[in-house]
């Protein structure tokens, strides 16, 4: 993928949308960013890469608009989602995943868009988080996990200028076209929201 052969192939191949063409050229400008292995978005996380197969490279927010968070319930561990992300079977990624201690790995850059909703409009343009645990488990969703959580989508939020309400910071489960049910009925929303307003975002 790239170089002008492969941009006249696209238009060729009826890529022919505006949106198109502008991804195109951040491909073949020259004008990629850097991406380093480890290097964060969020600090204080930890970095545990995907395969690349569960993810697409890209340029983030030049691209694509960043405009949702997506929450998920992992209905496993920590190390369970960490294992199968690094699987390049598994198809599928978020960027980051919260531990009940709040501990957070991220395991796909943001500028890049990851395998995490289902539907690769909504991959393209949100960052995914996933929580430890199960949908079914309230006890699974520590105040640790809620307040760290709520505190990487505030920052998240800020960084993409996205609004923080439950039309830009949404369930897997409201995904158009998805069949999952996380993060489900426990998840308190209302408190959630309001631990992003107000946590710290520098
Ligand atoms: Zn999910």
């Amino acid at each position: 993928m790239g170089g002008a052969g492969a941009l006249v192939a696209a238009g060729a191949a009826g890529y022919a949308g505006r949106d198109e063409i502008r991804r195109w050229w951040w491909r073949t400008s020259g004008r990629e960013r850097p991406r380093t292995d480890g290097v964060l978005d969020h600090p204080g996380a930890e970095w545990v890469a995907a395969s690349s197969a569960n993810w697409r490279r890209a340029q983030r927010p030049d691209d694509y608009t960043v405009d949702r968070v997506v929450i998920h319930v992992v209905q496993g561990g920590y190390g369970d989602a960490l294992r199968v992300f690094r699987d390049p079977l598994h198809e599928a990624a978020a960027h980051y995943v919260v531990r009940k201690d709040g501990h957070i790995a991220q395991t796909v850059r943001e500028l890049d868009v990851a395998f995490h909703s289902g539907n690769r409009r909504f991959n393209e343009r949100s960052i995914g988080i996933e929580h430890e645990g199960y949908v079914d488990r309230p006890g699974d969703f520590t105040d640790a996990m809620y307040v760290s959580s709520a505190r990487l989508t505030a920052r998240i939020c800020a960084r993409y200028r996205i609004p923080v309400d439950r039309a830009h910071i949404v369930a897997h489960s409201e995904v158009p076209g998805t069949d999952h049910t996380d993060p489900g009925p426990h998840w308190d929303w209302g408190r959630y929201l309001r631990l992003v307003r107000e946590a710290p975002v520098s």
